[in-house]
């Protein structure tokens, strides 16, 4: 047993003097379903046990507690972070914090477009309390949308849609930090503020973002700003034929987005993407190795796609968005031969998916495209918006995925200064090959992004020591300012150890 392990026994045990029995999970297929999503059976990730907390005061007393055993503590909101580790803990022998039960929805403000609420409030049960009581507001969703509004927005998540950076839609939070003690960020820090999410504007350091990604405290609350609910909607599809197309994508799109006409960063998304969601793979090709070119032309035919594929929305009152929407078909339509033509969508109208800010799982169905128990794992670089950038971007990683023999599948959301370049490594969690090639693609692709000056947004909880590595100016001076921090809040080194890479002094060495 690890020493972890023993501390977490010892914590498990005494725990139940704060929270009853039923909400303690130590049996082995409890501590399997905390799973890592790795392309490999291993315990590199597993946890000693899990406990689901219904308050924020029990949540301070397991903290409490976990500093007297000396016990890792691994939060979670509801634990679908999928693609980047689920809801296993860097550390092995950790205990989940699972906080899916906190699941209340505090407040819902429609003249100022905000919420309110607990880490387990999902994107659906938001979603059916906007719709239940009518109210006037879109909320943005990732596109697989069963995890948690907070998990998601404290994980910097992304949308297709003009509220689609969650973490900068962030406005106050309530926080549990290490030693047990309850603070509220930004405006919240007075007694009885009028204003803790309505403002960003803060006196004092702003803290919201630095809980984001981070292991320097428990969120319990949180403020997000919502989208009004807009008059109309407009929809541009775009279609680009070749592999060779992903730089005039990115160079026609992102001065539109810098200039204001395009509102949300479009994603041009490779075809194996979109297939993936009809999929499985088997569909079109039985064989072993890469997918051929002729059945990836087959593919698209069937599909009606294009190599490289892209939804442009425009959100607003009507003419307002007609305008944009005529402004950025004059710009781009050198580019396409048939005329674009927009959808219009307004208030009444059948509307789906996550463009709507309506929830959906579908994207899950990517995981099925080897078949088997399937798997995925996010490889998530920012790169400056340059379609030269882009272009070579995604040369090199696919050349890395057909080394490896999986098939490419990449998005390029198109930002007004920056790309992020969402991969998504698809495998069967069973096959040994697969298995063994996923690791070490990963560290592949991150040593390369990282010889072209591109870190990772976000990555998979196996890799997080390997990305913070990379951001290496002044030998490592940022990873020293976050110990200095980590070790001042977190002396015990109890929460979430290695969390982005951040480790507390005792397990540094
Ligand atoms: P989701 O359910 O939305 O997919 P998760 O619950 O998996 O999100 O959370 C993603 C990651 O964010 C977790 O692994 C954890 O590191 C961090 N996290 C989630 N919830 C909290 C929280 N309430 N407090 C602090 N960190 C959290």
């Amino acid at each position: 047993m690890t020493a972890a392990a023993l501390d977490a026994a010892a914590f498990l045990r005494a725990a139940r003097d704060i929270i009853p029995a039923d909400r303690i999970f130590t049996a082995e297929e409890d501590r399997s379903a905390y799973d890592d999503q790795m392309a490999f059976p291993s315990d590199a990730h597993k946890p000693a046990g899990a406990i689901a907390p219904v308050s924020v005061e029990e949540v301070q007393a397991l903290v409490r507690l976990a500093n007297r055993t000396k016990t890792p503590l691994w939060p979670i909101s509801r634990g679908k972070n999928l693609g980047y580790g689920g809801s296993a803990p860097v550390m092995a022998g950790a205990v989940i914090l699972d906080m899916s039960r906190m699941n209340k929805i505090i407040e819902i403000d429609s003249d100022r477009a905000y919420c309110l609420v607990e880490p387990g409030v999902g994107f659906y049960d938001l979603y059916d309390a906007l719709a239940q009581k009518n109210m006037p507001l879109w909320m943005s969703v990732p596109g697989n949308a069963w995890g948690s509004v907070a998990g998601n927005a404290l994980e910097r998540g992304k949308g297709p849609q003009p509220y689609g950076d969650h973490g900068a839609t962030i406005c106050g939070l309530e926080v549990v930090l290490p030693d047990g003690s309850l603070i509220r960020t930004g405006t919240g820090a007075m007694e009885g503020s009028a204003t803790w999410n309505l403002s960003k504007d803060v006196y004092g350091p702003a803290w919201d973002q630095m809980f984001c990604q981070s292991n320097f405290g428990i969120v319990t609350k949180l403020g997000l700003w919502l989208m009004p609910a807009p008059e109309a909607t407009m929809t541009l599809n775009l279609q680009l034929p070749h592999d060779s197309d992903l730089g005039r994508g990115v160079d026609m799109l992102y001065p539109l987005r810098l200039r204001g006409l395009i509102d949300h960063d479009p994603a041009w998304v490779s075809y194996v993407g979109i297939a993936s969601y009809v999929g499985p793979r088997s569909n079109w090709y039985e064989g072993e190795g890469l997918l051929p070119e002729e059945k990836g032309r087959a593919i698209r035919d069937q599909l009606k796609i294009g190599w490289w594929n892209c939804q442009l929305n425009f959100y607003g009152h009507e003419k307002v968005i007609a305008a944009k929407c005529d402004a950025v078909m004059e710009a781009i339509g050198q580019h396409f031969p048939a005329k674009l033509t927009p959808t219009t969508w307004r208030k009444g109208d059948d509307f789906a998916g996550s463009k709507a800010g309506i929830p959906g799982t579908l994207d899950m169905a990517m995981i099925n495209w080897y078949g088997g128990r399937g798997g995925h794992m996010g490889f998530s670089p920012i790169l400056p918006a340059d379609g030269k950038a882009a272009q070579a971007q995604f040369e090199r990683t696919r050349k890395r995925y057909a080394e490896a023999g999986l098939d490419y599948y990449g998005a390029f959301a198109v930002g007004a200064r920056s790309v992020i370049n969402i991969n998504e490594i698809l495998y069967d969690r069973d096959d040994e090959r697969m298995a063994n090639a996923v690791p070490r693609l990963m560290d592949q692709l991150i040593s390369d992004a990282a010889a072209q000056g591109y870190s990772e947004y976000r990555t998979h909880i196996s890799t997080m020591d390997r990305v913070a590595k990379t951001l290496n100016y002044g030998n490592g001076a940022m990873g020293r300012l976050n110990s200095l921090l980590k070790d001042a809040l977190d002396p015990n080194g109890i929460m979430a150890p290695g969390k982005s890479g951040i480790w507390p002094a005792r397990y540094r060495s």
